[in-house]
């Protein structure tokens, strides 16, 4: 074990906001003091977010399409162009899943898909203008760095052109997914066809020129070293530099389960935690990190708030992609605002911006979300229905149930 007594000054040196360096990161994440870690990370949070809360959002992730050109050894939720079960989701159902996110109380949608072959740019401007007309008070967030990657190889056309003309037709804000690691090594180990490090970065930088914002992720726990996650953290620390516009920073597991890697260990709690406070340390100029309980449960999920998060994500009403890999959590609106409560800190629903919504929006969303349950139950024929123990998920997803 590589305790922290030697690295006391690494810790105090962030705590007080001074920058660490990649050698200095890699020095902490080698280390398994996770109290150690976790307190420093801890307090970076609280000196970020003196408030009394901790945020959540409500959202659904509307996968549009299964469909992908692109081969990801970690991925369940993908099929190949041709393949039966093969599905892009009609407008009636893209709608109803909207209606019912805007029902319980969610102001976005997380709209995102396999890399399809034949879609031009067009019909994805089509897509934004419909959802835009029907639902002009929602935010799509939309279209991960590899899809609009995706984008300009099918359309022939620059980046900038792309980004502009989805702006225009109403895409809010771009999701982080697919930067699993920001190191093409890894990249090129377990992923074919897809965005590699620089067209990753490059999607996002010039999002940010173009006045937008996005979020960033990081999946690990596969075929990286622990200095390859040091490096993802580089890598977006020096966009960030450049141009702000990340909001937030999410990190999560791999989870292997019905994936061609499925003989790769599952990463645990205190790779998660780990790792997660040494991002919290490293990423000085990131305001927000996000708890992943979708992939760490509950508990670990609620942790996180005292290992440098200082929000529970969203509730996801949907969720395809990790519960295809075999994790399905399912929360109510009651856990995470009770994970958040246990913990010391007043639950209180955010937007995308990180603003707090209206708190009349959120008592009314806490009862929508109650209702919602008690429906479900019905329809379950079960009579019981106890607050903060959901017997059924909230959706019910081509056979997968998501939360
Ligand atoms: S992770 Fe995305 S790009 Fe990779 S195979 Fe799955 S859907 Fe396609």
């Amino acid at each position: 074990m590589v305790a922290l007594q030697n690295y006391q000054y690494l810790l105090d040196k962030a705590v007080g906001g001074e920058r660490l360096t990649l050698e200095e990161g890699q020095r902490l994440i080698e280390s398994h003091d996770l109290a150690a870690l976790g307190r420093a990370a801890d307090e970076v949070s609280r000196r970020l977010h003196p408030e009394n809360y901790r945020t959540y959002s409500i959202d659904r992730n509307i996968n549009y399409t299964n469909i992908c050109t692109a081969v990801c050894d970690f991925c369940a939720f993908y099929r190949k162009p041709k393949s039966p079960e093969g599905y892009v989701l009609e407008r009636d159902e893209l709608y109803q899943k909207i209606q019912e996110t805007l029902d319980l109380g969610g102001e976005q949608v997380l709209l995102q898909g396999g890399l399809h072959p034949d879609f031009k740019l067009e019909w994805y401007e089509e897509l934004l203008r419909d959802i835009r007309q029907k639902f002009p008070g929602i935010n799509v967030h939309g279209f991960s760095p590899p899809e609009i990657h995706h984008f300009t190889k099918v359309s022939k056309l620059p980046l900038k052109a792309v980004l502009e003309r989805l702006k225009a037709a109403g895409l809010g804000s771009l999701p982080g997914g697919g930067g699993e690691i920001l190191v093409d090594r890894v990249r090129r180990a377990i992923t074919r066809g897809k965005a590699l490090t620089d067209d990753w970065l490059n999607v996002n930088r010039t999002w940010h020129e173009l006045g937008g914002h996005s979020t960033a992720t990081m999946m690990f726990g596969h075929v990286e070293t622990l200095a390859e996650r040091i490096e993802h953290l580089e890598r977006l620390r020096q966009v960030q530099d450049e141009t702000g516009g990340f909001t937030a920073f999410i990190c999560w597991t791999f989870q292997p389960e019905h994936t061609d890697m499925a003989d790769v260990p599952t990463a645990g709690a205190f790779e998660y935690l780990k790792t997660l406070a040494v991002s919290r340390l490293y990423l000085d100029n990131f305001r927000n990190l996000q708890s992943s309980w979708v992939t760490q449960g509950l508990k670990i999920g609620q942790l996180a708030l005292l290992h440098g998060a200082n929000d529970m994500g969203s509730l996801m009403i949907e969720e395809n992609v990790v519960s295809e890999a075999g994790t399905v959590h399912h929360l109510s609106l009651d856990d995470i605002r009770g994970a958040i409560t246990e913990v010391g800190y007043v639950p209180r629903q955010r937007n995308v911006h990180y603003e707090l919504v209206d708190p009349k929006h959120e008592d009314w969303a806490i009862e929508a979300n109650h209702l919602r349950y008690k429906e479900i139950c019905k329809s379950f024929g079960q009579s019981r229905y106890r607050k903060n123990e959901p017997p059924v998920p909230l959706t019910i997803v081509r056979g997968d149930s998501t939360a």
